[in-house]
């Protein structure tokens, strides 16, 4: 087994090419799928593939696709300030099917916390209150867009306050603790299976893609009857291979892995099972 996972940001707009707007380098690189006879699974069916409860063969030719952080970008077709009219990454994922025939899905890893979100709004977008979650249930419910932890509150350096527990922001790394990673993980899948009940969160993916040897090691195998958590994604470039670590499985980023199409065609020829 050999699955790539690509992963987009919906709030990367800053033009409308394919170098500057994510929303852009989605729709093409869609199309890029299809042509290379690829299809298109789910993050859980690549790691029900890789934990063995279903066979490898169930994502040979396949990649899957995830988003982060989110916002409305990642839902509802928006009005961006500059950049005019942007179709949402569910939209765009809807038109594919529609024009292909094709399946389509992306797991979107949401930042949790209403408080941290009404913040980031401010000092990451545009201040709009467009990073709500009135959506995650449809999503959810629909099964287009799955929706999966990426912590509570990003542990992000542009909040005032965040749940670790020296207040080291803006990485991951000094996430470090049982308390600091219950605060983070725990809470957050708590949060999603209440709101998104009957749905369980069982994926997750680190914030800033970093991570640290008490996480991998540690907080994630050995207390799973809390966090409840089969698998946590990096942003590694590699594909996910039969002898990965659940707890680290690799996903290349568009805009840093990639940065045009033909970067990704090949990307997808040399992982391609
Ligand atoms: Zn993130």
């Amino acid at each position: 087994m050999k699955v790539p996972i690509l992963t987009y940001h919906s709030n990367n707009i800053a033009g409308n090419d394919y170098a500057t707007n994510d929303h852009v380098a989605l729709a093409e690189d869609l199309r890029t799928i299809a042509r290379l006879g690829l299809r298109i699974v789910s993050a859980a069916e690549v790691v029900d593939a890789l934990l063995g409860a279903t066979p490898a063969s169930s994502v040979d030719n396949a990649v899957a696709l995830t988003f982060d952080d989110g916002s409305y970008f990642d839902w509802y077709d928006m009005e961006h300030p500059h950049y005019g009219t942007q179709r949402g990454f569910a939209g765009i994922l809807r038109d594919f099917a529609a024009a292909t025939g094709m399946r389509a899905h992306a797991t979107s890893f949401v930042i949790v916390s209403p408080a941290a979100r009404a913040v980031l709004d401010v000092t990451c977008m545009a201040g709009r209150d467009w990073w709500r979650d009135e959506w995650w249930p449809q999503a959810a419910a629909e099964g287009l867009v799955a929706i999966e932890n990426h912590s509570w509150d990003h542990n992000h350096a542009t909040l005032p306050q965040t749940v670790q527990r020296e207040q080291r922001k803006g990485t991951f790394k000094s996430i470090d603790s049982h308390a600091d990673a219950d605060a983070e993980i725990r809470a957050a899948a708590d949060w999603l299976d209440t709101h998104l009940s009957p749905y369980r969160s069982t994926l997750f993916a680190y914030p800033y893609g970093e991570w640290n040897d008490y996480l991998v090691r540690e907080y994630l195998p050995q207390y799973a009857h809390e966090h409840r958590l089969r698998a946590a994604f990096t942003g590694e470039p590699q594909p996910v291979e039969a002898n990965s670590n659940r707890w680290l499985l690799p996903r290349y980023v568009c805009g840093h892995h990639w940065k045009e199409p033909p970067e990704l065609e090949r990307l997808l020829r040399e992982t391609r099972s």
